[in-house]
């Protein structure tokens, strides 16, 4: 099938390219990211393929109807960025990758917490300077610490595991009952006791209309002084203001970012040259126990590999008229 893929930078190339050649699409390339104004040059392609950040509202979504699309593939497993309704009511299948390595995205996780915690991120430039004094640098042994977890799925169930070989005592909380998690040893718990309880907080629900700033000012006031707030998982999880608020009064002693609410012009981009004017997120990298990734939690070759092969297959999958194993629901 013709293929355009949007917001596309060269290692998406690269895995896409590599893999292709079990599958033998017609690949088209765009760096552009996909919006209303963008959506015309999907013109003459069977199928759309996007990001995390490509906006496919209704009207883009009629946009590409018109212009003869028939599946939009998403290389990414969240879809809060899809009209799902109007996509069902253009008759436009929407594919996803559901799973591709819940392990990248635990262990970027991990790396947070533990940067955080022993504050590497400081004691990198401290060394490159000279200066080997601990103070300031002082870290909690995780051992024996709580640690809540705000949605058992692929990536929450990885974390838990992990944490668990820590030694930490992990609490959960879904919307579904988790057979995995009990195996693992999680309590399952509500949310105000979570929040009560957790040393460390570390979200992995997605982003819905009920999660849209799950952590605010009376999640936040719920919390145990000098806690550390981990999200790998989709920015509007967060309200960006009252974790400001948290961090100024010191009851969020760390914080860990890998997604940020209004990261849709920032993520996978070069900003260094540009002034930033998003002020909220300016004030949070004043803080030097806040750290922040560029949505990156991904990003490893084994992810990249398994992105480019199940968008593929979901891709010949329609082609062939197979069931959609990997199809979005409204
Ligand atoms: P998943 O579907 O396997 O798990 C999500 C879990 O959240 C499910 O168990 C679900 O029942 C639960 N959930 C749904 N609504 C909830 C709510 N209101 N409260 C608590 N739990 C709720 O998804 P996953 O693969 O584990 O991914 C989790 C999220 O991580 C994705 O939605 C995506 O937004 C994010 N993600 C981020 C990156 C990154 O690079 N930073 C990469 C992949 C995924």
């Amino acid at each position: 099938m013709t293929i355009t893929f949007f917001n596309t930078k060269p290692y998406d190339h690269q895995f896409f390219e590599e893999v292709n050649q079990q599958y033998g699409h017609q690949l088209r390339f765009l760096e552009v990211p996909l919006n209303a104004s963008t959506a015309p040059l999907a013109q003459g392609t069977e199928v759309v393929c996007v990001f995390v950040n490509d906006v496919v509202d209704a009207q883009v979504l009629h946009q590409l109807a018109e212009n003869g699309v028939q599946l939009l593939a998403l290389r990414c497993a969240g879809f809060n960025n899809v009209d799902l309704k109007t996509a069902v009511a253009l008759n436009l299948p929407v594919v996803r990758v559901p799973a591709y390595s819940p392990y990248a995205v635990a262990e970027h996780t991990l790396a947070l917490i533990l940067a955080l915690n022993r504050k590497t991120h400081r004691a990198y430039n401290r060394v490159r300077e000279g200066n080997f004094a601990l103070n300031g640098l002082m870290g909690f042994d995780l051992h024996g610490r709580t640690v809540g977890i705000i949605g058992l799925g692929a990536i929450g169930l990885v974390t838990a595991r992990i944490l668990k070989g820590f030694g930490c005592r992990v609490l959960g909380y879904d919307v579904q009952p988790s057979a995995a998690s009990n195996e693992l040893g999680v309590e399952f718990t509500n949310l105000p006791n979570l929040y009560a309880q957790s040393d460390i907080i570390s979200l992995h629900c997605p982003l819905t209309p009920q999660t849209y700033h799950l952590i605010n000012e009376e999640s936040i006031n719920q919390m145990k002084e000098g806690m550390m707030l981990i999200n790998t998982s989709r920015g509007a999880l967060i309200d960006g203001r009252a974790v400001i608020e948290g961090l100024k009064c010191e009851k969020i002693k760390y914080l860990g970012l890998d997604v940020y609410e209004e990261e849709g012009d920032l993520s996978f981009e070069d900003m260094s040259g540009k002034v930033i004017q998003d002020d909220v997120f300016m004030r949070l990298l004043s803080f030097n126990n806040v750290l922040v990734t560029g949505h990156q939690a991904f990003f490893t070759a084994d992810a990249l590999h398994n992105i480019a092969r199940i968008t593929l297959q979901n891709i010949t999958d329609f082609e062939q008229g197979k069931p959609l194993a990997n199809a979005v629901q409204p």
